[in-house]
């Protein structure tokens, strides 16, 4: 983990601790029934054991892969097994046998995750092994939150691929590129994009406490 932190320089601020998040919005962690994870990388399940009693939407064979793979192999894609919950496994409902459907241009087609067409797991490749983006094409701006499919909006929309240490922990780099057409199409086509770690603020951001 402190390898995976000195590289990306990646670290927890206080305030967005998810107990702490949960607590201004009046729920505890015990309260989540259903997590979405995109992708395996460190730094998106470091905080998966504080969800007991939540299922975990995510991609069984990708899980399954990385079960089988060496230390060394995870560490050099940023994953890291021992942060993973021991009882992951029973608690995993697969992506992958959500039913397919119909997500309307420019995304062709995604996985119908609450099976109401609220919420469509679309996969954005070259990040990570099997590294989807969530969208919301319901609400009146579709909505596409694409994770990390690159680290800033602006050098998505200019197709510009990231650059080091972002580039390190790429699992296909060379598809990135095609993940960030995706996202610019998007756009153009009047959605709204989102990534996880773009330091922008975003029309969804929870509002900081006031002082
Ligand atoms: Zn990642």
């Amino acid at each position: 983990m402190r390898g995976y932190a000195a590289v990306l320089r990646a670290e927890m601020v206080p305030d967005s601790a998810p107990e702490r998040v949960l607590h201004r919005l009046g729920f505890r962690t015990e309260d989540v029934r259903l997590i979405v994870l995109s992708h395996f990388h460190a730094d998106h399940v470091a905080t998966l054991c504080r969800f007991p009693k939540a299922r975990v939407l995510a991609r069984r064979d990708v899980f399954e892969r990385i079960r089988a793979c060496s230390p060394a192999r995870n560490l050099r894609h940023g994953i890291f097994t021992e942060l993973l919950p021991p009882d992951l496994a029973g608690r995993l409902i697969d992506v992958q046998a959500r039913p397919v459907v119909h997500a309307g241009p420019p995304l062709d087609e995604g996985r119908d995750l609450l099976g109401d067409g609220s919420l469509l797991a679309i996969d954005l490749p070259g990040h990570a092994d099997g590294h989807f983006g969530l969208c919301f094409p319901k609400l009146p701006t579709p909505l596409l939150y694409a994770v990390d499919a690159q680290w800033l909006l602006r050098a998505a929309f200019e197709q510009r691929v990231p650059g080091f240490p972002a580039s390190l922990v790429a699992e296909k780099p060379g598809q990135l590129a095609h993940s960030a057409r995706l996202l610019t199409a998007f756009r153009d086509a009047g959605g709204h994009v989102m990534l996880c770690h773009d330091p922008d603020p975003a029309p969804f951001d929870l509002r900081e406490p006031s002082a």
